[in-house]
Order: structure tokens, then sequence, then C-alpha cells
């Protein structure tokens, strides 16, 4: 290896020296088990998530992680995923599947009233694991696993809903990535012109779905979209964006597909004003895809170095002698009230040494505490984010809080 691409960082090694993930023989390959630090990375970014989704009309719903295979038979996605499909047999012999993907479940969830008009549109976001039995030779860190996290959303809508639904996805994106310095674009899958005949709707349903898809983008900012002819999926045009990370490398991570096909296999319905069954459109669509993916992204976008926010310890307070621990443990409780996560080192190390520690452990903000601060009631911020110079403890608890949020 040429050093250039050993000095590339690598979420395996990351996430080993940073006590984030693990993976086991005993659980087996593919699977990784997230430890109280990664676990932390995880919720914070679920629940940003959702803080982004529930003002938009989101809806959170659950499902169980097994279903009888008719439902991917009805779906039509058992040909595609049959290889793939982790089986489960119950006492009295019945087959069960572990879900490879939540769609098929949520048409149920639709399905089980009767809908109107006047409901749609209906959007059922949930965060679940789907099962992929991927080859272990595929098997990459967090980049190709078996259990498979997604911020899954199904949006059902009437066809005059589309724009309206289509610039809502858009924008929990934009709102998403803004919080990380992703540079996004966008890719349209549109059908084959030459062979409308290849694909499910009529012209005029495709026409303005790819014109709408099109223009929403546009609208909202997003470059001048590349467009894909020939590659939509026989049921509907999609959206793909790209993040372009630090290093210049390209993810595929969120996407936004229409289906006009779903629908139709499941017999969803609505009442139109004029009393007429008419079939939704669904609307599939993610923001950051993979959660074990976009972490490992992550972890190497930003060399281990996470946004404040994101950090399973945010602060380290590292009192230079045994006299300052207490002074420690006030502090440490003022950061705790506003929900700030901080360990203090109390070991009987030199200074030098815990801020060693402290740094490759990449916690953001170091509080280093010596009798002068103490006795004056401040503290030193050792951060990329502030100054360092010692300031009173209530100034610098309120700046690390202000930080804190994405
Ligand atoms: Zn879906």
């Amino acid at each position: 290896m040429d050093n250039e691409t050993t000095t590339q960082p690598d979420h395996r090694k990351l996430g080993q020296e940073l006590d984030l993930f693990t993976f086991s023989e005993h659980v087996g390959s593919g699977l990784p088990l997230f430890t109280p630090k990664g676990t932390v990375i995880r919720k914070q970014l679920e629940n940003f998530l959702l803080s982004i989704l529930e003002p938009l009309g989101y809806e959170q719903v659950w499902i169980p992680h097994i279903t009888k295979p008719e439902l991917y038979k009805t779906s039509g996605h058992w040909d595609k995923f049959k290889d793939d499909l982790f089986h489960v047999k119950g006492h009295k012999n019945d087959d069960f599947v572990i879900k490879p993907m939540n769609c098929p479940h949520h048409t149920q969830i639709y399905a089980s009233r009767l809908r109107s008009y006047r409901d749609l549109p209906l959007r059922f976001a949930e965060i679940t694991t789907v099962y992929r039995d991927e080859q272990a030779g595929e098997l990459l860190g967090l980049n190709r696993v078996r259990s498979i996290t997604q911020d899954d959303a199904h949006i059902f809508c009437r066809p005059d809903q589309i724009q309206e639904e289509i610039a809502r996805v858009l924008k929990s994106i934009t709102q998403f990535y803004g919080a990380f310095d992703f540079e996004l674009s966008a890719r349209l899958s549109l059908r084959d012109p030459k062979h409308p005949e290849k694909y499910l709707g009529s012209d005029e349903i495709w026409n303005n779905a790819e014109r709408i898809l099109e223009e929403a983008l546009l609208a909202n900012n997003f470059p001048t979209p590349e467009k894909a002819e020939g590659e939509a999926a026989f049921y509907g045009p999609k959206i793909d964006f790209t993040a372009k990370d630090s290093l210049g490398r390209t993810w595929q991570l969120a996407t936004a597909q229409l289906d006009f096909n779903m629908p139709e296999r499941f017999e969803l319905e609505y009442t139109a004003e004029d009393g007429s069954k008419q079939r939704p459109v669904m609307i599939h669509r993610a923001i950051l895809g993979s959660f074990e993916r976009f972490i490992a992204v992550l972890l190497e976008h930003y060399n281990g170095n996470l946004p404040l926010w994101l950090s399973p310890v945010q602060v380290a307070i590292l009192p230079i002698s045994e006299d300052q621990h207490d002074y420690a443990q006030t502090i440490a409780q003022q950061l705790k009230e506003q929900k700030i996560r901080v360990t203090i080192d109390d070991r009987s190390e030199r200074i030098g040494k815990k801020i060693h520690d402290g740094s490759s452990q990449k916690v953001p903000v170091l509080i280093i505490i010596g009798k002068n601060e103490m006795a004056d009631g401040t503290v030193t911020l050792r951060s990329s984010l502030f100054e360092e110079k010692p300031i009173a403890l209530a100034e610098a608890v309120a700046a690390i809080t202000a930080k804190s949020k994405p």
C-alpha cells in the first residue's frame, strides 16, 4: 500500500479505537453490535431525523420483523429478494421470512381502513432494521451488513399531491444534510421514451411525474440534475441523491421513488370527491438510507472528529491534580443539567497524558482545571470550537450548550 491509502481514514479502525461498534464470531459476520458510545451516535441521528419529520407531517408507525412469505409474493419482491431472504420456521412448521424491506407492510397499514381523498396524504415513517443475507465475502465493516437499519417512509397521496410531497421530501433532505459538510447532487432516473410500453401507468402520469421531480429539484435549489433515461424502474421515476464527502468520494444515500405499482398489487384505494374508487400514488423515500452505512461514511468524512452534537462524549474534564476533583464534579453537574455528555478523567496521570488521551478519543471539548481556575471559578477550554483562555464557568457552560445542537 502507498502512503496515500494508508493515511485514508477507515471507519473499521476508527470504530475500534473509539469503541463505537464491534463484531462477534458468536453472532456472525455482517451483524454489527453497537456499544453504548456507538448507540449515542445512532440515537442522535434518529432524534435529529424525527425533529425534521414531525413538523413536515410524518407519523411514526411500527411493524413486526417477520412475515408470511405471501406478502412478498403479492408485492412482487419475492423473485428479487428470494436469495437474500432469511427464513424462519414456526412450531407448526409455518413458514415465515425476516423482512428485507418495509414497503409491503406499510401498505397494509394503509389498507386497514377505508380512505377518502380528504385523508391523503398519509406519511408513514419508521426507523427499523431489515435483514438481507449478503454473501460473507462482500461484507465490509459497516458498509455492507446483513442487518440494515433504514430511515424509511412511505407517502400515500393523490396524483395531484405529488408535487407538494416531493417538495417536502426535498426540504427534509436539505435540512438533514445541511448539518454535515456534504455537497449534494441529484440524478433523475427516467423512463425510456422510445419504449413507453415497458412501464406501468399512462403517458400522462409519467410525463407529469417526471416533470414534477425535475421542477421540484430546481425550485429547491438543487443543481441541475443528471438525467438517466431508461433507468427508471417500470413502476415509477426516482431521484437518487449523491453526497460528496471531505475525501472527494461520492455516496448514494438519499432517494425518493414514485411507485404506481405497489398500490395496484395490493389494490389500495381511496374514495375520490365524486365517489369513485381511485388508486393512491406511493412515494418511497429515505434520507440517510442506512444508519450503518451512514455512520461509516460520517466517521471517514470527519476522520472520527464528529460534530459536537453527535459526539458520544462531548466534554472531558481534566483536573490537573486531585485537589480539583470536587470542582470537576461541580462542572460536570452543571453540564449534565444542560444534557451535555461529560466525563471526568480523575486518574492520577499527568495532565499531558490526559490531554493526549482525550484528543485521541476525539472528545471535541477538553476542560482543563488547575489551582488558578478553581480559585477564580473559571475553566480553560481546549477545543477547535472555542478560544483557549480561562473563562467564567457559567459562560463556558452556556457557550458549550449553544453549540451542542445540530
Ligand atoms: Zn419502500
